[in-house]
């Protein structure tokens, strides 16, 4: 190499040089290639150099070959890294960037023989040096403003709580950045609200021609074709979350826009950002769904374990589940021991119509076998005429055993979701322990409250009862009876007929008081009234005329003696104390011939 070659080398080098360490600023592929063909005009004195990019295409057409020497085809294999093309006055330095000929600088009435093949290929080696190095520069901005802008498009995604609004983001992004390319939805799932966006059918069907998009959403993997005929690409990039893929991006690139690698990381960067939104969407709905769930079903349970009366938190589940699920119809029922049919309080006035028996029958037929839940979408395939569709049944289940169930209907034919019914479900498996103690409670109170036999107050809730009105009220009368000769009437006619006795004194006395008064059976043959706020004398006349009514209207005629005390807030007494003055009336009215009262004051 001689010292002139030398120079034109170290030149354009440091020319190179320059540019690289004075231009901090962020080159584009434009600015190189104009810096390089500037160059190496000045450097080598040269009228033209004009670069010559090469896409992918194989061949190109030199617009210079065109005019002076007609066209002539280069194939881009036929070029070496750092070895130019001499062609007498014309040089083709081809510029290489990772193995790859990115395209060709020519130029054009070069005196060639004025430099050695050795500098020129040692130019070419510059050239391509100097590329390489900016081209660099160029793809690391922008990728990183790639990634930037990705980042801030997906963290708006991710502040998105709602699939539609998700959705919608994304295909805005989209149509905005990447405009005259086509853009479409596949989706798998129903999509109603979304009007304005293009949603196609992900259908399994393979004659839609959209088995691109079934691959991708199936295998999860982006798909692209290129249409050579049609001059037309397409990319199908799944939605992809951590727990499934949720639709599939369709992207279609006609005639002049090509796609490009870069641009097809991007998209399907994005479409990945915008599945995992999707799916953080629908978590997001899903335990928002979930907490409003369980908090209907710690509200029951906290009202059942509160002992309301049975009717108030029936009332209150009957009518929850009218709104969440947005039923016409909500009804429990049970099985008596006897196992007869009884329905709850609380549910709605339906129930007690016989046109639900058909409805019960048929759900309790089902469920006691196996006791698993029903959840049926349109009952009228099995029961005719049945004018509520959807039928939601969900068994009260307690050690095994079949207790009730809970009945919801709807007209409508597949009203309630799967959903609802793992709700329904999972309300009634907390709520049947509660409800059904609170149901045997009210028996059992009732049977402690009530004497079996005469259907009168038993004597533990009556002594409440006064002890309370000689608390709350001003005065009271107290009657004791006992029916006369009881002994021998039971050994007269038996016992059977004793208590029918026992029965029908009973009566005569529930009819003979008012609605504030309150008999009980004392015990044995003893039975007892209380009149609270009611003064001697008005007690008095009670307890005649009843033992007048008795000896009337018993068969057989029995009579009964009775024993009265009164009590008033000047007397100060306890229950004790005007008791034990109607037992000495009694007494004293069984001596004096019985079929009588007596006071005791
Ligand atoms: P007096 O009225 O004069 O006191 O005589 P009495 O025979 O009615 O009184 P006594 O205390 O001697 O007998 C009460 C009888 O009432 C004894 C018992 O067999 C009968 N008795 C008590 N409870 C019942 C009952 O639930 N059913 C029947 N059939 N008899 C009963
Ligand atoms: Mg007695
Ligand atoms: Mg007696």
């Amino acid at each position: 190499m001689g010292d002139y070659d030398q120079i034109v080398v170290m030149s354009i080098k440091s020319a190179f040089f320059e540019y690289v360490s004075n231009n901090h600023q962020q080159y584009s592929v434009n600015e190189i290639i104009e810096k390089l063909t500037f160059v190496m005009k000045k450097e080598l004195s040269v009228e033209q150099a004009v670069f010559l990019p090469i896409h992918d295409m194989l061949t190109y057409v030199s617009p210079y070959m065109k005019s002076n020497y007609g066209p002539i085809h280069f194939i881009p294999h036929d070029f070496i890294e750092g070895e130019c093309y001499v062609n007498g006055e014309q040089v083709f330095i081809p510029v290489f960037h990772d193995n790859v000929l990115h395209g060709l600088i020519e130029l054009n009435e070069l005196e060639a023989n004025h430099y050695s093949d050795k500098v020129l290929d040692e130019i070419a080696k510059a050239c391509s040096s100097f590329y390489s190095h900016c081209f660099n520069s160029v793809q690391r901005t922008r990728n990183e403003h790639k990634f930037e802008q990705l980042y801030h498009l997906t963290d708006k995604l991710h502040s998105i709580m709602n699939k539609e609004d998700v959705l919608t983001e994304l295909m805005t992004i989209l149509q905005k950045k990447f405009y005259g390319y086509h853009f479409h939805l596949f989706l798998s799932q129903d999509h109603e609200n979304l009007r304005n966006i293009p949603i196609k059918n992900l259908d399994f069907d393979h004659q839609t021609g959209n088995e691109l998009a079934m691959e991708a959403y199936v295998t999860g993997n982006a798909q692209l074709i290129k249409k050579k005929k049609k001059n037309q690409t397409k990319l199908y990039t799944p939605l992809i979350g951590k727990q499934g893929v949720y639709g599939v991006l369709q992207v279609i690139a006609n005639e002049s826009l090509e796609l490009g690698d870069h641009n097809e990381s991007f998209i399907t960067m994005l479409a990945n950002a915008a599945g995992k939104a999707l799916e953080n969407a629908q978590l997001y709905e899903q335990s928002k769904r979930l907490i409003k769930d369980l908090q209907l079903i710690n509200e029951t349970t906290h009202r059942l374990n509160k002992n309301l009366r049975l009717a108030d938190t029936m009332n209150y589940m009957v009518q929850s589940i009218m709104n969440s699920f947005d039923a016409d119809e909500v009804g429990f029922f049970y099985l008596a021991p006897n196992h007869s049919v009884h329905i709850f309080p609380g549910s709605t006035s339906f129930f007690h119509k016989d046109e639900a028996k058909v409805y019960i029958e048929y759900v309790q037929g089902k469920i006691e076998k196996d006791l698993e839940g029903l959840f049926i979408g349109d009952i009228t395939n099995f029961l005719k005429n049945a004018s509520f569709s959807s039928v939601m049944a969900v068994p009260m289940v307690q050690s095994e055993n079949f207790k009730g169930c809970a009945l919801v209907l709807h007209k409508t034919p597949y009203h309630f979701s799967f959903d609802m019914f793992k709700l329904l479900q999972s309300l009634i498996h907390h709520s049947t322990l509660a409800l059904t103690n609170s149901l045997l409670r009210e028996e059992l109170e009732t049977l402690v409250k009530t004497d079996h036999l005469t259907q009168l107050y038993s004597r533990k809730y009556f002594t409440s009862f006064i002890e309370n009105s000689m608390k709350m009220d001003r005065q009271g009368t107290f009657v004791l009876i006992d029916i006369d000769n009881f002994k021998m009437i039971n050994d007269t006619f038996g016992h059977q007929i004793g208590d029918d006795i026992l029965v029908q004194v009973a009566n005569i006395i529930k009819s003979n008081i008012r609605e504030n008064d309150i008999g009980a059976r004392w015990g044995g043959e003893e039975l007892a009234i209380y009149l609270p706020q009611v003064d001697l004398h008005v007690g008095i006349t009670v307890a005649d005329r009843i033992v007048k009514r008795v000896k009337e209207n018993t068969n057989p005629t029995i009579t009964i003696s009775c024993g009265v005390s009164y009590w008033n807030t000047v007397m100060k007494e306890s229950f004790k104390q005007l008791f034990s003055r109607a037992d000495k009336a009694l007494y004293m009215a069984k001596n004096e011939g019985k079929n009588q009262v007596m006071v005791q004051v």
